[in-house]
């Protein structure tokens, strides 16, 4: 959701120093090799998968940012105050910081030589963006489980996280413990659209929660939340760990 951000400040700058506040979230990489990495060189172009952006130094490196659930960049002045949760920042030559600001913690800062050998180790799923219909079709295979714990897969689909998953059953009108092996080619393409719908408006709001539409369930999420289709109370459950917030008369259960 960072990329257009990204991209529009804080490409071809030298970066003078790296400040890491909290190491916590680098991963595969210490405080002293990001700095010495990345001091000297330019970010030169971006590429998004998922929650991940990876950015090019120099062609010679790649800078891993995965976003986790609360993560989020802020570029501004030296003398201004930056994010409270920066935990670490890229100094410019340019008088400008680029802060990956991170409340709770589950983002990641890496570095990498190469991208797609990466993600073949991990075994990241295609983006949810990047995925065409016939592919989406058939993710499902012979998996069973509930259909939001599918979207939730990284390994499946790449870019989901819980609300927006939530928000994609909302607008299918389908429950989030629906079986997977119980929806039909209908109700895949239906599924599909909702992804791709809820996904593009949620970048082009740069995620930003207050931007959503109040016909969406995300301003509505949360104890004594109303249905914003039908006025019910909403309801949460627990799937696999998760929250998930729905409308009971709205998004029934397939049979
Ligand atoms: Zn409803």
């Amino acid at each position: 959701m960072f990329k257009q951000y990204f991209d529009a400040t804080s490409l071809h700058q030298p970066v003078d120093d790296v400040d890491v506040r909290n190491a916590y979230i680098l991963k595969e990489t210490s405080a002293r090799e990001l700095g010495r990495g990345l001091k000297g060189r330019s970010f030169e172009s971006s590429r998004r998968h998922g929650k991940h952006l990876f950015v090019s130094a120099d062609g010679e490196l790649w800078l891993r940012l995965h976003f986790g659930m609360t993560g989020s960049l802020q570029y501004f002045k030296n003398d201004e105050q930056g994010p409270r949760h920066a935990r670490v920042l890229f100094v410019f030559a340019n008088n400008h910081r680029l802060a990956f600001d991170d409340q709770r913690q589950f983002g990641q800062i890496g570095l990498l030589r190469d991208v797609d050998e990466f993600m073949k180790k991990r075994a990241l799923g295609p983006d949810a963006l990047e995925i065409d219909l016939a592919k989406f079709r058939k993710i499902p295979g012979k998996r069973r489980g509930a259909v939001k714990t599918i979207l939730l897969n990284q390994r499946l689909i790449a870019g989901i996280g819980n609300i927006y998953a939530d928000e994609i059953l909302f607008r299918a009108r389908m429950h989030p413990a629906t079986e997977i092996s119980r929806l039909d080619e209908k109700a895949l393409t239906k599924l599909f659209r909702a992804t791709h719908y809820i996904l593009q408006k949620a970048i082009a709001a740069k995620a930003d929660v207050n931007q959503m539409p109040k016909s969406w369930l995300l301003p509505h999420r949360g104890k004594g939340g109303k249905c914003p289709r039908c006025g019910r109370e909403l309801k949460s459950s627990r799937i696999r760990g998760r929250t998930a917030w729905f409308c009971a008369r709205c998004q029934k259960r397939t049979a």
